[in-house]
């Protein structure tokens, strides 16, 4: 058996039989320039190409790459997760094997982890070069994401970086299913840096990534990491009641002061606006348990220690 890897690369491919050579080149390049040992994990993603075959044959001519096949497609997360559970080195890294996370990019990211950073996100400078719809579609999202949440999702910054295995246990601790794996780094707290880069184009296949996977994926990261839009039912509510006791006064005004004549389905119109009223607001209580349901069901750990000392088993992070 080879030696423990100090780094693991981890990519998940769906339909990359074009890319997975050049990738495996830049990164072979990278690693011999490192100098240590390493692993190339690939997740074949249900391809209908033949990655697994390409796959297939590079993992007989080098040992250093390794190869996980999934059954079918179940996506780019899912993917990810896998390989992130098998991955063995000290920094891990995930990258997309398109070629979009150039891998000279990783060498800085690795510097960033030796001053001790335990995450370390590649975060793209220039615009996406995608359609105008994923380009405001990702400006809203992250603007609504960061309002919503408590915790900070770095903004331009996909799956590409680097973990320390640290990180990696917490993520793989993790049991949820609907998987956002950049929110639940984030969540984990760890220290992190930001390492800069222009996003080149995809040159080979086309992005699997349609608008709707996309959508999906904005939806897990809202959804898991939180509950406020359970809260919308309050806010109904209250406009609901508060307005229909005002159409309420403002009759009973009318009626006392000027003698006016209503006819019932008026009042009844009032009435029902302040009885949709409390039937938001029960709606939002329900939410509120669904949402403390949603939070036990989901199992995360209570909290992450950094750093402990002078108990008998001193546990020390880094
Ligand atoms: N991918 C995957 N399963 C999927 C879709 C994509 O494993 O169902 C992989 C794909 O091979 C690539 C990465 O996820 O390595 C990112 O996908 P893509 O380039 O299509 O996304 P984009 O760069 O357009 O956001
Ligand atoms: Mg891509």
């Amino acid at each position: 058996m080879s030696e423990k890897p100090i780094y693991s690369f981890v990519v998940p491919a769906y339909n990359e039989e074009k890319n997975i050579p050049n990738l495996y080149k830049r990164i072979k390049s990278l690693a011999t320039k490192l100098n240590k040992n390493w692993e190339l994990i690939f997740i074949n993603d249900g391809s209908t190409d033949s990655t697994f075959f390409v796959l297939n044959d590079l993992c007989k001519k080098d040992k250093n790459v390794k190869f996980i096949n999934l059954s079918r497609n179940f996506g780019h997360q899912a993917a990810l997760s896998a390989g992130l559970k098998y991955a063995s080195g000290d920094a891990i890294i995930s990258m997309d094997c398109d070629l979009q996370d150039p891998p000279e990019v990783i060498e800085e990211m690795i510097n960033k982890w030796h001053e001790n950073f335990h995450i370390v996100y590649a975060r793209r400078t220039n615009f996406r070069k995608d359609n105008l719809i994923k380009k405001l579609g990702s400006k809203f999202y992250y603007r609504f994401l960061g309002k919503f949440t408590k915790i900070d999702i770095p903004r331009n910054v996909g799956d590409f970086r680097l973990v320390d295995k640290e990180v990696l246990a917490q993520i793989n601790s993790m049991p949820e299913h609907s998987r956002y794996i950049r929110g639940m780094v984030a969540w984990t707290g760890f220290s992190h840096a930001f390492v800069d880069y222009k996003r080149p184009d995809r040159t080979q296949g086309k992005s699997a990534y349609t608008f709707g996977k996309l959508a999906a994926l904005g939806m897990d990261g809202m959804f898991n990491f939180s509950v406020i839009p359970l809260r919308l039912g309050f806010l109904m509510g209250v406009i609901s009641i508060i307005s229909g006791f005002l159409l309420l006064l403002y009759q009973i005004s009318d009626v006392i002061l000027t003698g006016a004549y209503y006819h019932l389905y008026k009042w009844l119109i009032v009435i029902l606006f302040i009885f949709m009223g409390f039937l938001f607001m029960l709606m939002w209580i329900i939410g509120e348990y669904i949402g403390k349901i949603y939070d036990e069901v989901r199992d995360r750990p209570l909290y992450i220690i950094n750093e402990k000392k002078n108990f008998d088993e001193d546990i020390n992070v880094k």
